[in-house]
């Protein structure tokens, strides 16, 4: 499953909140007004001594061993082996919401049946091999789906880069 394993991931400084992946997302799956599988959360933190608003896209995380399907007590949620999504069942789910309370994300929606529903990777692009909406709706290209070693290569690519920025920099200012 490792290997498989779709893994979405926000390079939060990269995110200006522009809310592009919000509204595709709504779009893309037809949702009413209510539910939002994705939504943009605004975080104040501190750094270097400067106060920033830091903007995260929060959706299912499709986590490696989800708290949401352990609770749900009609096995209406699963996660798929050939790819890591996790998903839903509608018509076993009763509509009792402990996937909602187990869930440290707050992703699972009540839809207008009173049944869960959440976000899916855009199954139905992911399949065919292409990104999710909100993914590719992104001007900021903050939101990255791929498998685990395609994230972490991203991950490690992107700090070698700035670690050298750090060093070019420490060369031309303390060289003499
Ligand atoms: S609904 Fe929540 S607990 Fe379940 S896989 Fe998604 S993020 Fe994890
Ligand atoms: S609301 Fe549905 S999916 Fe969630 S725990 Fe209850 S039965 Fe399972």
């Amino acid at each position: 499953m490792k290997n498989n394993q779709k893994i979405f991931y926000v390079d939060t400084d990269r995110c200006m909140n522009c809310r592009a992946c919000e509204v595709a997302c709504k779009m893309e799956q037809n949702l009413p007004a209510g539910p939002r599988y994705l939504v943009v959360t605004e975080t104040e933190v501190t750094r270097e001594d400067r106060d920033h608003c830091e903007f995260f896209p929060m959706n299912c995380m499709h986590c490696g061993n989800p708290p949401c399907a352990k609770v749900c007590p009609v096995n209406a949620i699963t996660k798929r082996m050939e790819d890591g999504v996790v998903v839903v069942d509608q018509s076993k789910c009763i509509g009792c919401r402990v996937c909602l309370w187990a869930c440290p994300f707050g992703a699972p929606q009540v839809g207008i049946n009173g049944k869960m529903e959440k976000c899916n990777l855009c199954l139905h692009s992911l399949v065919e091999g292409a990104l999710p909406a909100c993914a590719r709706a992104c001007c900021g290209e903050a939101i990255k789906v791929g498998t685990m070693e395609e994230i972490i290569a991203y991950v490690r690519e992107k700090y070698a880069q700035s670690c050298q920025k750090k060093l070019s920099y420490i060369r031309d200012v303390f060289s003499d």
